[in-house]
């Protein structure tokens, strides 16, 4: 590491929970985007933000897939909202071994929000602008950070999805998301 500098786009969604009414858009799109052929399905299941639901409360929150994790928490989390209490871990973003959420259904390998994959013909991130009561909002800013060793970063992870899944269950995955780039 030699302490230089340089410019990061930090993109985040800004999630206003009072606002959603569990409609699920943005869950149709998002999936239907990352479809192979893109637009060709909409299965919710491999949409990389999920919406909690609990309609008799009017209780609904989205939340976005993070990063995969090879081991569950030693402690878990509870949440109680308006007096329910809430399965653990369910607004957790990770894709993790203890459930089956965010995890793509053919190949089982897990999601992460990736915004759109970066496409430059998606102006905005899809899942906000299906979202008609502005309870997600796109913001960037602008942050200095240290040089990452971006390459170390990618071997950790790619070595601990071979693991996890096996090393031809990867190679398979990694052959269809290359044809469906070409596509
Ligand atoms: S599209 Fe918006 S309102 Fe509909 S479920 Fe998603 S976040 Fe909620
Ligand atoms: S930003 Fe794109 S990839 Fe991420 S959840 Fe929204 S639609 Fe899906």
């Amino acid at each position: 590491m030699n302490g230089e500098k340089k410019k990061k786009i930090i993109k985040t969604i800004k999630v206003d929970v009072d606002k959603c009414n569990g409609c699920r858009a943005c869950e149709a799109i998002c999936s239907a985007f990352h479809a192979t052929p893109k637009y060709s399905s909409n299965n919710p299941a491999r949409s990389r933000i999920r919406v909690i639901h609990d309609p008799l409360r009017n209780v609904y929150v989205p939340v976005y897939a993070g990063e995969y994790t090879p081991a569950e928490c030693m402690g878990r989390d509870k949440y109680v909202i308006d007096g329910k209490e809430y399965d653990e871990c369910a607004f957790c973003r990770a894709s993790c071994p203890s459930r089956d959420l965010f995890k793509e259904p053919d190949s089982g390998l897990p999601l992460k929000c990736d915004m759109c994959e970066d496409d430059p013909d998606v102006e905005e991130p899809l899942c906000v602008q299906w979202c008609i009561s502005d309870a997600l909002t796109y913001e960037e800013r602008e942050e200095e950070v240290e040089e990452e060793e971006t390459l170390d970063d990618l071997d950790i992870g790619l070595e601990s999805l071979a693991d996890k899944y096996g090393f031809d269950k990867l190679m398979d995955a990694v052959a269809r998301m290359s044809m469906y780039k070409k596509g």
